[in-house]
């Protein structure tokens, strides 16, 4: 692995790529800037493999293309595999603090020191994300003493009682899995289950106990969890249960202060991109995987790990202006008398194009023409009003 110095400054490191986060979409995207040869760097802030190997490494997962079914710490195993064979240099356990502009470059500081670079790909998932909690009596009390968020290792449970407590894909596979082991209850506080179809056919089929409209009340033990206070809120019913593990899995709470430091436009939850190009509201910093929307996004490894070829492909585009990327504003000239006002340009090319007062296209004050959906935009223009000289 790559060493970042101590607390350097002016004599930081200097990359042309620094991908944040080491999970599918930061995988991806760095061994795809290795691919062009650019010098790179993927920083991780806990371990390589992302939610596969932080939150459910022994989960199956049956919708990677390839594989029909297969573990989820193998898969994320595979994909660093791949990374190190490609001989990408990564950095576990270095979380990045903050993305600052200086001059051409980025400074990313990290405990472990600054590092400048001339783009960055942000594949931050939920950021440096934390478990959503219930808030509950005991819960503190009992966290790691049989209260859990995730399940590393399903095996370690075997012959116990376990109560799971939420209604999403999460909570289903979670239960699911720990019944091979397990006895296991599911609770759910609403009168049906969120999940998938398919994962509720196994649910169905498998020997989970699914116990809906139901809340967990209080939980309690000695030196560690014995049982819980549930509540039947249709039959307005509390009892007690005794059990030797609860999981709760009722979502995370993302970490945006990365985004929000570094001036990248998001909602709150997540970092608004343009879908067609992965890149954000600053020039030089993409975006990919979980932690971007966009109409129609689906939160899957999948369409992370496309996001992350696309976003390494920008920063190619950004850093070398090959030659089939336009170089120059100056260059891209609209011909008002030739426009006939139709939007197709500004809808294919927003960064570029806006609409002036009268409708018709013009130039941005602030377009970045290296963007290759301007090429797009010249094609799908009916009228040729656009021109590049
Ligand atoms: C329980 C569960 C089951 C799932 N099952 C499936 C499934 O069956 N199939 C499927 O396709 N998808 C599944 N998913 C979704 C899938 O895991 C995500 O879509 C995928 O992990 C997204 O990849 P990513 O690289 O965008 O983000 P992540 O996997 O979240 O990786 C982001 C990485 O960035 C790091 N990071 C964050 N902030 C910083 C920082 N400031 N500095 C450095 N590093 C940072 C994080 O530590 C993390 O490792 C599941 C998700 C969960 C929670
Ligand atoms: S695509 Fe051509 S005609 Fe349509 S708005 Fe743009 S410049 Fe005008």
């Amino acid at each position: 692995m790559e060493k970042v110095g101590k607390n350097e400054t002016s004599s930081a490191p200097e990359y042309d790529v620094v991908v944040v986060g080491g999970g599918p979409a930061g995988i991806t995207a760095a061994i795809r800037c290795m691919n062009h040869h650019l010098s790179v760097l993927l920083v991780e802030g806990r371990k390589l493999g992302g939610q596969l190997i932080q939150l459910y490494p022994t989960k199956f997962i049956y919708d990677y293309s390839s594989y029909p079914e297969i573990r989820a710490g193998y898969l994320a195993d595979r994909m660093v595999h791949h990374a190190r064979y490609k001989n990408v240099p990564m950095q576990e356990d270095t979380p990045v603090e903050s993305i600052v502009k200086e001059g051409k470059m980025f400074r990313l500081s990290t405990p472990r020191g600054n590092l400048l670079t001339k783009t960055v790909i942000m594949a931050i998932g939920m950021g440096l994300f934390e478990p959503r909690k219930l808030g509950l009596p005991g819960e503190e009390e009992f966290m790691n003493k049989g209260v859990t968020y995730a399940v590393p290792n399903t095996d370690i449970y075997r012959g116990q009682t376990v109560l799971v407590v939420g209604g999403g894909d999460s909570a289903v596979e979670n239960a699911i899995g720990l019944s091979s082991v397990a006895k296991v209850i599911l609770i759910h506080r609403r009168g049906s289950l969120r999940a998938i179809e398919s994962n509720l056919e196994v649910l169905e089929n498998s020997l989970v106990e699914v116990r809906t409209s139901t809340e967990l009340k209080e939980i309690h033990g000695d030196d560690r969890l014995r049982k819980v206070v549930l509540y039947d809120n249709e039959e307005d019913r509390s009892y007690e249960m005794e059990v030797n593990l609860v999981v709760i899995n009722i979502g995370f709470s993302p970490d945006l202060s990365l985004v929000d430091k570094a001036g990248v436009e998001n909602d709150g939850n997540h970092i608004l991109i343009d879908r067609t190009n992965m890149n954000t509201n600053i020039p030089g910093i993409f975006a990919c995987g979980d932690i971007v929307e966009y109409t129609g996004k689906a939160r899957q490894i999948l369409p992370a790990l496309g996001e992350g070829v696309t976003a390494a492909e920008e920063a190619y585009n950004y850093i070398k202006s090959p030659y089939w990327v336009k170089e120059t504003g100056e260059e891209i000239e609209v011909d008002k008398e030739k426009c006939i006002s139709c939007g197709a340009c500004m809808s294919l090319c927003p960064k570029v194009f806006q609409r002036d007062a009268s409708g018709k296209s013009e130039l941005r004050d602030d377009a970045d023409i290296r963007l290759p959906c301007v090429d797009t935009a010249i094609e799908a223009c009916p009228t040729q009003a656009i021109t590049l000289n």
